[in-house]
Order: structure tokens, then sequence, then C-alpha cells
């Protein structure tokens, strides 16, 4: 029986192709969903810097109410020194006076602070949402890109698929399931190309007379240690030296 070694070949090469696509498709949603927390990153820092300022005026808002209270007392205390009988009194109201006056200055020094941070926080939000706009164009591009590769791969893969479709049925039945069968056991790779006198794939040395029988391509021989198909593939032209180990040509005696 005629040994459809182009063919398996070929099937070998189309399902590698096929793995090859399959896992960079896997990729895929791990790509998508890291520039989408990127995208929703940039969104929560122009967030939280609004959040911030949001707190900031809160907190200027409480201070002026206390300083209007503070004032209006130091006021209420300043129309009743009108009333007063006597010096103790005038004086206590003084120091009254005196205290609340002192709790506004204070007050209005903090309030003037928050007045500062208030513009920096503003300079932050403004930065922010430069970056967001950046990056977010960025990252929204770099998200059309995966894509179209993504549909570029299913689309390459299609095409490897049919491919395999039609070359499978070409395989004598009981050839293509003995390759199936390895390509199962062995993550996809059921053949093994012999290009010196090694497995390539777990580097098993050949026997001499195997290596006779691979390059007679008249039967189908399995790695003694992997199990894989092997065929006979031409080492490839060695430009540099060692001539003599090119020279695996020669034919059986
Ligand atoms: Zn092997």
């Amino acid at each position: 029986m005629e040994i459809a070694f182009s063919r398996l070949i070929q099937l070998q090469h189309v399902d590698r192709d096929i793995q090859t696509i399959n896992s960079l498709l896997e990729a895929v949603p791990a790509k998508l969903d890291a520039i989408d927390q990127a995208i929703r990153r940039t969104a929560e820092i122009v967030a939280e810097a609004k959040d911030k300022l949001a707190a900031n005026q809160k907190k200027r808002r409480g201070l002026e109410s206390e300083v209007k209270a503070f004032k209006e007392q130091a006021a209420k205390f300043r129309r009743q020194l009108n009333d007063v009988k006597t010096n103790k009194e005038y004086s206590a109201l003084l120091k009254e006076i005196e205290d609340a006056s002192g709790k506004v200055d204070g007050i209005e020094e903090v309030i003037l602070q928050e007045m500062i941070s208030a513009d920096d926080i503003e300079k932050d939000i403004k930065t922010a949402q430069e970056k967001q706009t950046v990056e977010e164009t960025r990252l929204r591009e770099e998200r059309t890109t995966i894509q179209a590769e993504q549909k570029e791969l299913e689309a390459r893969r299609d095409v490897l698929l049919k491919e395999r479709a039609a070359v499978l049925p070409t395989i004598p039945p009981d050839q293509a399931r003995l390759y199936l069968r390895i390509s199962r056991k062995m993550a996809g790779v059921a053949m093994s190309p012999v290009t010196d006198d090694f497995c390539s794939i777990c580097q098993l040395r050949v026997r001499p007379q195997m290596l006779d029988d691979l390059m007679a391509m008249k039967e189908i021989i399995t790695c003694e240690a992997c199990g894989r198909i092997l065929y006979w593939a031409k080492p490839p032209e060695e430009e540099d030296g060692e001539e003599d180990k090119a020279d695996t040509t020669a034919g059986p005696e």
C-alpha cells in the first residue's frame, strides 16, 4: 500500500497552523478585558479627582457656616455690651467676643488652605481628563486592532479547516486513523521529520536500517520512543562547512 506521506505532512502542517491560531484566539478575550479595564481605570482617576473636589467643597461649606455662626455670636455679644451693668460682665463679654473672633480667624485660615488645595485638585482633574482622552483613544485603537486581527485569524482558520476537510479523505483510512490517534495522544503533533538521523521531536537516534527504510518511504515507521510517524526530510543546506555530514543522500547498496 502506498503511504500518503505528502498528504500526512500537509495535514500535520494544517493541524499545527490551526493549533497556533487557536492559541492566539484563546488569548484574545483576556487582552480585550485588560484594555477595557485600562479604559475604566482612566475614567476612575477622573472620577476620584472629582470626588476629592466635591469633598473639598463640602468641607468648605461646613467651615463657612461655622464662620457665620461665630460671627453672629460675636455680633450678639457686641450688642449686649450696651446693656451690661458691671465691669465684670463687660470684660466677660469682651472675652467672649475675642474668643469668637479668634475662632473666625482660625477657621478662615483653614478655608484659605482648602481653597488652595481646591486649585490643585482642579488642576489634577484637568490633567486626568487630558490623559483620559489620549489614553482612551489609544486603547480603543488597540482594541480595534486586536479585533481586526481576531477576524483575520478566524478567516485564516476557516481556510485551514476547509483544507483539512479536503485533505483528510484523500489519505487511506487506516493511515488517517493512525495519524488521528497519535495526534490526540501527542498534543496535535503526530508527524516527526527525521533530518539527520534523529527523531526531530524527541531526539531519539534512528537506527541505520530504519533510516534506509525511512528514505525508501514504502511503509509507516513510528518513533520507538515517542510513537510519532517518522518521515525523511532532507536536511537544510549547510552554508558553513561540514560538507561530509550533509552528504547523507548517498543511495543504498
Ligand atoms: Zn520520537
